[in-house]
């Protein structure tokens, strides 16, 4: 049996960053990915989508070059040169990843793993002793239990369509059910989307919500709120018939539910070697992303506690650093910013008002509504929305929030501001850049 300080199981974010970490302070490490390695994000997540997001902004682009005295021919746009392009990129970066871990020293194994006992992994017949184990196996698209339901596709099977469909029905109103609906709607996809509430992105701010709600809407995409999906079925000519909850029914050439995801934390024996777990498949770690069993760990969406890539290497890192490298390292779970690549773009970072107000006695809101100084010479009717939530007693700044071109590169700079504590005035005091939408964080004066 080959002896390892560290077996890592699953190649993603967290994985990876983990075992090239472990690696470089010196220690033995083994990696296993069933799959490929890069993880979600890579494969079939943020990586593939935001090149899709630009795919599909460029409609709006060739129209508002017009009114700057260009005028593009476009003839067209081909789905599978997209697909074949994002997919040479993805394979680019696929073996990036292994030559990452490669050239660390980790070594790369292939299939699936599984606990035997505490401290021992099973992969391909071969037996790996670890020292310890770190479990960064990440999620899978959630399907509802809805008739038809496998007529449907999930975000697994987006990125691998081979036709651009004509009509797409998008189910749910988180991450990738706003970003889906606004590639196809920009592609040219007729697309509805259908949410179960009462507005989209639950647990964002309210104010951001109703923004995009309203400028997805004017994008032309068919946003069904307090709607559910009831049935789907195959008709001959290969399209769907879906039926809604508000008695209508719909046809279109493909349905994609984007309704969450869930831990893939079953069949790898965390059960049988006693790892404790939430109802819902979590594996219950410490602050040191340590489950209940003294050397097995876990990072990252199979834990669930931020599901974002840059957090899965926080923790990832977090992990390597404390237990090969002898820092004492915490995970820090403040603070964290996110965007939404919709279209236009969400950003945020803190709290939202409603939290804000949950938390503290006197908060103040500070908000801007306008449209960009580029469209100012196009027929462009998207409007940007900007809010600052602050804590009145102390000045600080406690959450910031964006609707709009640039919001997540815009976010990144306000996110390093606030996590380094900084007041409104701080944020008064800052000259802005102009002409920009960005300095309107540093000009919003007077509280809403
Ligand atoms: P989310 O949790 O963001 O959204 C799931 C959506 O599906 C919610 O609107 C939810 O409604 C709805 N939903 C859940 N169950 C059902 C059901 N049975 N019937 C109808 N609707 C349902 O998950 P996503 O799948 O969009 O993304 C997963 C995670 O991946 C995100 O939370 C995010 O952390 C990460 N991600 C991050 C991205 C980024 O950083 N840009 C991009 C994509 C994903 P309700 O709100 O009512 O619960």
């Amino acid at each position: 049996m080959k002896k390892y300080d560290l077996v890592v199981i699953g190649g993603g974010s967290g994985g990876v960053r983990a075992a090239r970490i472990a690696a470089s302070h010196g220690a033995k490490v083994a990696i296993c990915e069933e799959y490929r390695y890069g993880g979600t994000c890579v494969i079939r997540g943020c990586v593939p989508k935001k090149l899709m997001v630009y795919a599909a902004h460029f409609h709006e682009d060739f129209a508002d070059s017009n009114f700057y005295g260009w005028s593009p021919e476009v003839r067209g746009f081909d789905w599978v040169t997209l697909i074949q392009n994002k997919d040479r990129e993805i394979d680019r970066l696929n073996k990036i990843y292994e030559n990452l871990l490669s050239n660390a020293g980790v070594e790369i194994l292939y299939g699936t793993a599984t606990l035997r006992d505490s401290q021992t992994v099973s992969i391909e017949g071969q037996l790996l002793q670890a020292g310890k184990i770190l479990i960064a196996t990440g999620g899978t698209p959630f399907m509802p239990d809805i008739e038809g339901v496998e007529h449907a596709i999930s975000s697994n099977e987006v990125f691998h369509l081979e036709q651009q469909p004509q009509s797409a029905i998008i189910v749910g109103g988180g991450y990738i059910a706003v970003e889906f609906a606004g590639i196809f709607n920009g592609l040219g996809t007729a697309t509805t989307q259908i949410y179960r509430g009462p507005q989209i992105l639950r647990g964002f701010d309210d104010d951001i919500r109703s923004h995009l709600g309203r400028e997805l809407v004017k994008k032309g995409i068919d946003l069904k709120l307090e709607t559910n999906v009831e049935k789907i079925q195959l008709l001959d000519d290969g399209r769907r018939r879906v039926s809604l909850s508000d008695g209508s029914e719909q046809i279109c050439e493909c349905i994609l539910f984007a309704t969450g995801r869930t831990p893939n934390s079953t069949g790898l024996g965390l059960e049988h070697v006693g790892v404790k777990m939430s109802w819902h498949g979590e594996i219950l770690v410490d602050e040191y992303s340590k489950t209940n069993i003294d050397n097995i760990y876990a990072v990252g969406d199979v834990v669930n506690r931020i599901a974002l890539t840059p957090v899965a290497t926080m923790e990832g890192h977090a992990f390597a650093d404390q237990v090969f490298g002898g820092i004492d390292r915490r995970a820090d779970h403040s603070n964290v910013p996110s965007a939404v690549f919709s279209q236009p773009p969400v950003a945020t970072v803190g709290l939202s008002e409603h939290l804000a107000r949950e938390r503290y006695d006197q908060v103040d809101t500070y908000s801007s509504e306008f449209r960009i100084l580029k469209h100012t010479l196009t027929d462009n009717q998207e409007r940007t929305f900007m809010k600052l939530v602050v804590d009145r007693d102390s000045d600080k700044v406690l959450g910031a929030h964006m609707v709009g071109t640039d919001a997540a590169e815009i976010m990144q700079g306000v996110a390093i501001a606030i996590k380094a504590g900084a007041s409104k005035s701080d944020f008064d005091a800052t000259v802005g850049i102009h002409p920009t939408s960005a300095e309107e964080f540093c000009t919003m004066r007077t509280a809403d």
